[in-house]
């Protein structure tokens, strides 16, 4: 299908971070074939109308739990612990494949009408998310949650193992597998080592929560003598591509040692105020060469998968622990949500940007609303003022999964109905009606 968007405002996102008023967007099958003009003979199949449209890369979630929606507004004005283990843990050790399938469902639903086309997870029986991320058309990292602090390690990493050999590159590419070592506080050092091995042997990346508290960091030290980053970086870890979530409590050195390995930093600014566990420091990550991407947590501790939201608090909550309003402007907290996400899954010659030879992932905003108006900076316009509910249009690889703000790869009204009838399942089956 030869798809020609006609006449929008175009932030591409690229190396010059360039706005393109009254331009077109040539897309032919899966790739973008022309940024600012159609190529010479282009002759379109479909033509979207893009006045009154932003056109933006589609956005990259680099920390989720996509499953945790059927959690959403159950455990809310907690602290970490008492929210992890006394609420959210009861729920998960009853989890069945339903219940990750149907929260997975609602979960990309949400995803797509938020102009988020790819996604970073980590969870348990991935099948049945890479089922339905195949099914529904968009991109995702999936990363089995991995830790031995309850006897549960070794089978554990089989499955995580188990789900590479069965999904990685499948649905044309769409899907691709990492391993999910929780975090350095369930996981043992011998036990991080043996899933190390495992990532380089099937040269695949790693997704583990670091420094979220400072609990954690001073719990580290009593145990390892060492923070959470050291004792990672100290293991080797960071000779594999890692998406280090959180990244809060992080000194001078270890923000180095971030920066000498291969990781990025999944930044999740709501999630980490919900919980009260502090505000990562961005600008000084990225002042010391570190990658930082955006992410939204589990729906259970934010309660939204909206990346506009998070890009928004991103670029507020670093002025003010800064100092300076001049601090993350917003073009940068927009790289954030696009190329720097596709960058930390390696897969930044991919998506990430609006360029010619790119995947045609693409999202396009109506911005025919007041609180769009005027337009003076379509990139502001985009940190500061959008809300991911005017997101109008989405594409992955040129194929349609929202046109007009509906939904044309899943059945709203149908998962909707699931959601609820599956998570009264979860409840009842898990004694906490
Ligand atoms: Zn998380």
């Amino acid at each position: 299908m030869r798809t020609l968007i006609r006449q929008a405002t175009l932030v591409t996102v690229n190396a010059r971070d360039e706005v393109l008023r009254d331009a077109d967007l040539a897309i032919d099958g899966d790739r973008i074939v022309g940024v600012g003009a159609a190529p010479a003979g282009f002759v379109p199949e479909r033509v979207l109308d893009g006045r009154d449209r932003i056109v933006l890369p589609g956005l990259v979630n680099t920390h989720t739990h996509l499953s945790m929606t059927l959690m959403r507004n159950y455990a809310d004005d907690l602290a970490f612990w008492p929210w992890l283990m006394e609420r959210v843990k009861p729920l998960e050790d009853h989890l069945q494949p339903e219940d990750v399938r149907i929260g997975a469902r609602l979960g990309l639903a949400e995803l797509i009408r938020g102009g988020t086309t790819c996604f970073h997870d980590m969870y348990f029986l991935l099948d049945e998310v890479a089922d339905e991320v195949a099914s529904a058309g968009v991109r995702g990292r999936l990363c089995g949650a991995l830790f031995d602090n309850s006897g549960q390690g070794e089978a554990l990493l089989r499955a995580g193992v188990g789900l590479h050999d069965r999904w990685h590159g499948k649905a044309d590419g769409r899907v691709t597998v990492g391993l999910g070592p929780h975090s350095p506080y369930l996981c043992s050092p011998a036990y991080l080592r043996e899933i190390l091995h495992e990532a380089e042997r099937l040269k695949c990346s790693l997704h583990v929560h670091v420094a979220e508290t400072e609990h954690e960091v001073q719990e580290s030290r009593e145990r390892h003598g060492m923070t959470p980053v050291q004792l990672l970086a100290d293991l080797g870890c960071f000779r594999v591509p890692t998406i280090a979530a959180h990244a809060i409590y992080v000194d001078a050195a270890d923000r180095r040692l971030l920066s000498e390995g291969r990781v990025s930093v999944a930044h999740n600014p709501s999630s980490n105020l919900k919980l009260a566990n502090g505000i990562a420091p961005v600008v000084a990550l990225q002042d010391d060469g570190v990658n930082v991407a955006l992410g939204t947590d589990g729906a259970a501790s934010n309660n939204n998968l909206n990346l506009f939201e998070e890009m928004h608090l991103a670029a507020l909550l670093q002025k003010w622990l800064r100092r300076d309003a001049t601090a993350l402007p917003a073009r940068q907290v927009l790289r954030m949500a696009t190329i720097n996400g596709a960058k930390a899954l390696g897969l930044d010659a991919h998506i990430g940007s609006l360029e010619v030879g790119k995947q045609a992932d693409v999202v396009m905003l109506d911005a025919a609303r007041p609180h769009l108006a005027p337009r003076h900076d379509p990139v502001a316009l985009l940190v500061y003022s959008a809300q991911a509910a005017d997101v109008c249009t989405v594409l992955v690889d040129g194929r349609i999964l929202l046109e007009d703000h509906v939904l044309r790869t899943l059945d709203e009204t149908s998962l909707l109905a699931a959601a609820t009838e599956q998570t009264q399942q979860l409840l009842q089956r898990s004694g906490r009606p």
